[in-house]
């Protein structure tokens, strides 16, 4: 049984065994939950991030595929990158922003780790409606065969809080 917890916070400060990260596909650093992880988490993230793209993702991480590397400084032993979708009003990506949660689990389970917490993947610069989200994030892991035992959602402000509460009660 997994435990869906939730907590409104700065994810890079979360002690647990894997962090995710709202990644683009480049895994090269971007801004929001990517440039806190990276600043928070030092250079070694980055160093890693660069190996993958040296060699099993030359063409990047791809839209809803996740893989880890060290967490570097931050109070986590892993960073699992995945990639959320753009939101899109003419085309349905539910799938793909669901697949980042059930692959992040998987790739859990590959290093395993007990612990995990996830933002709230695309709802920043990707766009993605918070309740619709929040609905699609706690299907996902509510769905996933997983060991993890806690999944944590960390929402960085009041409004998507409200929205992941509403999914988990
Ligand atoms: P995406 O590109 O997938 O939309 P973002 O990083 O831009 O990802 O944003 C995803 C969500 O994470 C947004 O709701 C944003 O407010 C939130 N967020 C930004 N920084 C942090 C942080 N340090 N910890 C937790 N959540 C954060």
């Amino acid at each position: 049984m997994t435990r869906l917890t939730l907590v409104r916070g700065d994810i890079t400060e979360q002690s647990v065994d894997a962090v995710v990260n709202a990644a683009n596909s480049s895994l090269l650093g971007g801004g929001g939950v990517d440039g806190a992880i990276h600043r928070r988490g030092g250079p070694d993230i980055l160093a890693a991030c660069r190996d993958l793209r040296a060699s099993h993702y030359g063409g990047g991480l791809p839209t809803g595929a996740a893989v880890a590397t060290t967490a570097g400084r931050l109070p986590a032993r892993w960073v699992i990158h995945t990639v959320g979708p753009v939101w899109s009003a003419h085309e349905d990506r539910s799938a793909l922003l669901a697949s980042c949660y059930v692959r992040s689990l998987a790739v859990a389970d590959e290093l395993g780790a007990a612990t995990v917490a996830f933002p709230a993947i695309s709802t920043g610069v990707y766009r993605w409606p918070m309740e619709d989200a929040a609905r699609i994030a706690v299907e996902a892991v509510r769905g996933a065969e997983t060991a993890v035992g806690e999944v944590r959602f960390v929402l960085f402000d009041d409004a998507a809080y409200r929205a992941f509460a509403a999914r988990l009660n």
